[in-house]
């Protein structure tokens, strides 16, 4: 059988984003969410493997859909863990290299989370805003995820990311997602995305 994909823990307690993130979300995003596309990833790649022993048929094409969806899923909820810290560690700026790239990218870091924000918060649905860094110009670059199916770059490793599912934040701000988003600034672990962004 193929290797499997693993939750990971969080690296805080369910209640430690409070009062900005509730650990009841929290709970039911990491146990439930992200566990189901752990398992989605994990099925797909089985039924493929299962599909090359003649043992099953498939239709490949839905079953590659599936894979990129979970793991695509998996993949984001991976970093969007440890891109949140509990109030007390997390909010604030950014400093650092991070700090010189929002400045040299994005004119400042208020101008920075201004637009961020706006793509957090006019994602269509389902979705996510990220920060990448692109390694073809050596730049920060924002983009929108629609629900979390996407082909993933691999020159644009992701630094920073939000997930404006309902999921996230309907049961703390019912149907505010910008008073979501305004909030989560709160919780931003800035030496994890300033650790991504040595590494990218
Ligand atoms: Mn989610």
């Amino acid at each position: 059988m193929p290797k499997h994909y693993e939750l990971p823990q969080l690296p805080y307690k369910y209640n430690e984003l409070e009062p900005h993130i509730s650990e009841k979300i929290m709970q039911l995003h990491h146990d439930k969410h992200h566990a189901a596309y752990v398992n989605g990833a994990n099925s797909a790649l089985d039924k493929l493997a299962k599909a090359r022993a003649g043992e099953i048929q498939v239709d490949t094409r839905g079953v590659l859909r599936d894979y990129s969806f979970n793991v695509n899923g998996h993949v984001l909820h991976s970093i969007f863990w440890p891109n949140m810290a509990s109030p007390g560690k997390g909010g604030g700026k950014p400093g650092g290299k991070l700090a010189d790239a929002i400045d040299r990218d994005f004119g400042g870091f208020d101008k920075f989370k201004a637009q961020f924000s706006d793509a957090a918060k006019t994602v269509e649905g389902s979705g996510w805003a990220l920060l990448l860094h692109d390694g073809e110009t050596d730049q920060l670059v924002l983009t929108q995820i629609e629900k979390q199916n996407f082909m993933h770059l691999a020159q644009m490793p992701i630094l920073l990311g939000i997930d404006v599912w309902e999921h996230a934040f309907y049961l703390d701000y019912l149907n505010d997602k910008g008073k979501y988003v305004d909030n989560w600034w709160n919780v931003v672990n800035w030496s994890d995305v300033d650790s991504r962004l040595s590494k990218a």
